[in-house]
């Protein structure tokens, strides 16, 4: 992953990562009048944002000594990350076993196995409980490193600032480069938070006064925090790989100037407004994102640019998000057009 462009040959999918287009989203830019782009991350090889964590994480470990040829990576994720370890560690040699909460998407899961990682399923309980997939994770690497014959190490993506540093020498870079620094506010959600804070970060390094916006999803417990300095959540999402409860290493120092709460309801038909009139095929926390640039927008006024990251590829949720069952059972709105299928 550098800066010198996309035309050269690719040394293996460990170079594809990073360089993502950043697209204008029509809609939301004449919606608003302010430029709003979206940084194409679905166009990565494993299909999300979390590749760059994955590779960050995995040369880190490599660099440090911790992970050795032929090691194993453990982690809990709710299944993009470990899609980026699993491909990252078959291109590099490393094996990978994830655990992931059952309530994810079944075409996550799939891809998981498809890409050779020892799946476990745990069920979906809060991070103070000692079987939670954060958790778990953490145990089974500690036990797997005494037992495997090449070690093996936990990714821990959610407090190795590996994570977020794979944003603050790339992502944030790459978007600088790309809007030739015209760039007066970024947004998104946070799932672990290597996103936004290394890319804040990375674009305050270079321009002080960027606005900087959080997104949460209902349930989460971080708008309240950022706006009343308060760890506090309500209500519900349906959106997956965001949505968190606590300030995680990745998190630390970061200061946000423009906290909102976006629920499921106004995320979900910006998410399908971009599929069928721009052609984009994203995931819920796409739209919450995207809904959140929007309301960024509104409060910066017209002219302004604001870039947010467009994660995964929606074909991983076609059982849920793009389900119309799924949707009226959690009395969700339904656009019509998906309604007919
Ligand atoms: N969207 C999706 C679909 C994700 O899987 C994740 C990562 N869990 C995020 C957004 C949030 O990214 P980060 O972990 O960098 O906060």
């Amino acid at each position: 992953m550098n800066a010198t462009g996309s035309s050269r040959i690719k040394n293996g999918i460990v170079d594809a990562i990073g360089n993502t287009p950043l697209i204008r989203l029509k809609k939301a830019s004449e919606e608003t009048g302010c430029d709003i782009l979206g940084k194409a991350e679905f166009m990565n090889p494993g299909q999300s944002v979390k590749d760059r964590a994955a590779l960050f994480i995995i040369q880190d470990a490599v660099k440090r000594g911790t992970l050795k040829p032929g090691g194993t990576i453990v982690e809990g994720t709710a299944g993009n990350t470990g899609i980026g370890l699993a491909l990252v560690g078959n291109a590099l040699g490393f094996r990978t076993v994830i655990v992931i909460p059952e309530t994810q998407t079944q075409e996550k899961k799939d891809m998981l196995r498809l890409a050779g990682a020892e799946l476990i399923e745990v069920p979906a309980v809060p991070y103070k409980d000692p079987n939670n997939y954060v958790k778990y994770s953490g145990r089974l690497a500690e036990e797997l490193a005494e037992k495997e014959p090449n070690g093996a190490i936990w990714a821990n993506q959610f407090d190795n600032v590996a994570n977020r540093e794979g944003h603050i020498q790339t992502t944030a870079p790459e978007i600088w480069e790309q809007t030739g620094g015209k760039v007066d506010g970024f947004i998104c959600a946070v799932g672990t938070g290597g996103t936004l804070a290394g890319v804040a970060m990375g674009l305050r390094e270079k321009k002080k006064d960027i606005v900087i916006g959080i997104a949460d999803p209902m349930g989460a417990a971080l708008y309240n925090y950022y706006a009343h300095g308060e760890l506090k959540a309500e209500g519900t999402s349906i959106t997956e790989g965001i949505g968190q409860g606590r300030i995680t290493a990745n998190l630390e120092g970061l200061s946000v100037d423009e906290p909102f709460q976006i629920p499921d309801e106004e995320a979900l038909p910006v998410a399908f407004d971009l599929l069928e009139h721009e052609g984009l095929c994203l995931g819920s926390s796409s739209g919450v994102n995207v809904a959140g640039a929007i309301r960024l927008a509104k409060k910066m006024g017209p002219g302004h640019t604001i870039v947010t990251i467009l994660c995964d590829y929606g074909t991983r949720y076609q059982s849920k998000m793009f389900n119309p069952a799924f949707l009226k059972e959690k009395g969700l709105p339904v656009p019509q057009w998906l309604d007919t299928k």
